[in-house]
């Protein structure tokens, strides 16, 4: 099956993708929120897209991927599938691409040193009861181990901030939840 030859592709290229738990979890809110439109920060090779086009035939995807290779990879595994019609994917860098459209769910899953950027970036493309998720906001466990690498250090460090910067933004509120690598789910406060 396709979805299997992804996990083995994936692998093999050494091209990190969402783990099973965070995707069941996120499928779970795409059906229960009744979600039609995503915008995807960071394509990989198409895995999650793809996973998160099958929920319903009535789901219509943006992806953004800034490395050249694993966006004709995505295109290859999008085509492969018969998703074309209903995923648009887009070869950039997330940061320099303006988008007109509204969407009901946006995923934020590319550098996660860039977080905060791409949300408020991609905030106003949100449609009033959509939702932000962002994936690996517990960075593989890391978050409260002493780390010595300056690299890896700094990179905690951004997510440390992300996460208290989602918890003081007062037009949103985020949930916390610890499934797979840590999702953080944002909506707009009420008025
Ligand atoms: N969501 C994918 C999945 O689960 O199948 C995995 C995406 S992978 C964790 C992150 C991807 O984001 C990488 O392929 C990387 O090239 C891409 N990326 C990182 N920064 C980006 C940016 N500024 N704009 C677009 N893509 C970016």
């Amino acid at each position: 099956m396709l979805l299997d030859n992804l996990v083995v592709q994936a692998r093999e290229n050494n091209i990190p993708i969402m783990q099973a738990a965070s995707l069941a979890y996120l499928k779970k809110i795409i059906t229960e929120e009744k979600v039609k439109t995503i915008l995807e920060i960071g394509t990989g090779i198409g895995y999650s897209t793809i996973n998160m086009a099958l929920e319903d035939d009535n789901i219509k995807i943006i992806s953004v991927e800034r490395d050249q290779k694993r966006y004709q990879m995505a295109c290859d595994n999008v085509t492969k599938i018969g998703l074309e019609d209903r995923v648009q994917l887009i070869l950039g860098d997330a940061k320099e691409v303006s988008l007109a459209e509204k969407f009901d769910l946006i995923l934020i899953d590319a550098a996660k040193s860039s977080n905060k950027i791409f949300f408020e970036h991609f905030a106003k493309n949100l449609n009033p009861n959509g939702l932000i998720v962002t994936d690996n906001v517990n960075f593989y466990g890391l978050l409260n181990e002493k780390i010595t690498n300056r690299n890896l250090k700094q990179l905690v460090n951004k997510i440390k901030k992300y996460r208290i910067f989602l918890e003081e933004k007062k037009d949103f509120t985020t949930t916390f939840v610890d499934v797979g690598d840590g999702l953080s789910i944002s909506k707009r406060s009420d008025e």
